[in-house]
């Protein structure tokens, strides 16, 4: 029978719970590699005892499964892949892998950046690529919202995987601000400006920043009125919660529209991708 073992996949901020190996081979080589934490099923308990059990003896910590990721069947046997998190503890080696532990067979509980996975010989590594997938398919702006995070942030850190990529849509961007049109905006040509570093509010902006911003905006204005032909262009900013990230709203009138603060709250459109347009306004932009 082929032998059965369960790991744990544990992922801390932007990290992951690896165990660091070295091990010396027959030619007299010493391999670097990793290995997800994770051990043999001893037959008398569940997959998940299984995970927990392990965690608890190679690295001394309670873990706490949260997601199956899945079941992978090589030669070396078949292995679960859960995803967990630490309820106690910080991970510090014990069990056999510790009274074994020495240069030529060396092991050490380590996070890794997960900016690393695809450096780094890791055994298990598309588990881990499966289940940081998984766990990003669940969140969402209000999951995030709650624990404290910007969304805005958190997308931008981690590769667009809330609001998708958006770098079509980007007229001008440098290392301070970004500006793209709005993926849902209220009248065509809607465009924002958003800070590239967190603020809440205006009110949080450093003064060289808030000049910089309005600025621009003076000139995005403009090139939205002429681009998209409208009588007026509205800027509004009403962040307003710990979690909001600093932006300003550029929404045109046209001249079919009453004048005034209902153009604020326009019902949203489907955006509608006009590369011609776009063209234009990073073209007045650059200049
Ligand atoms: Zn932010």
């Amino acid at each position: 029978m082929k032998r059965i073992s369960s790991r744990a996949i544990i992922f801390k901020e932007d990290k992951v719970l690896l165990m660091f190996r070295k091990k010396r081979q027959k030619d007299g080589t010493i391999k670097e590699y990793f290995v997800v934490p994770g051990g043999g099923w001893e037959g008398d308990e569940t997959l998940e005892q299984n995970a927990i059990r392990e965690l608890k003896e190679e690295m001394n910590i309670d873990i706490e499964i949260t997601n199956f990721v899945g079941l992978e069947i090589s030669d070396f046997g078949c292995a679960n892949y859960f995803v967990a998190k630490i309820v106690k503890g910080e991970p510090h080696l014990g069990g056999e892998e510790r009274e074994k532990n020495n240069e030529d067979n060396y092991y050490e509980p380590m996070f890794v950046d997960l900016s690393q996975l695809d450096k780094l010989d890791i055994v298990g590594k598309e588990y881990i690529k499966k289940a940081y997938d998984k766990q990003f398919q669940i969140l969402n702006n209000a999951i995030l919202t709650d624990q404290g995070i910007c969304p805005t942030c958190y997308d931008k850190k981690f590769g667009n995987v809330l609001f998708g990529d958006n770098s079509k849509n980007i007229i001008f961007k440098d290392d301070d601000v970004e500006v793209f049109m709005c993926a849902n905006p209220r009248a065509k040509g809607h465009v924002i400006i958003s800070t590239i570093k967190h603020f809440k509010d205006m009110m949080e902006i450093d003064d060289e920043t808030c000049k910089k911003v309005f600025v621009l905006a003076k000139n995005v204005m403009n090139a939205i009125k002429k681009v998209f032909e409208s009588e007026s262009v509205y800027l509004c900013t009403m962040c307003d919660g710990p979690n909001n990230h600093f932006h300003l709203q550029l929404i045109p009138r046209y001249n079919f529209e009453k004048r005034g603060s209902i153009n604020f709250v326009k019902e949203r459109q489907p955006y509608l991708y006009e590369q011609e347009k776009i063209e234009q306004l990073k073209k007045i932009l650059s200049e």
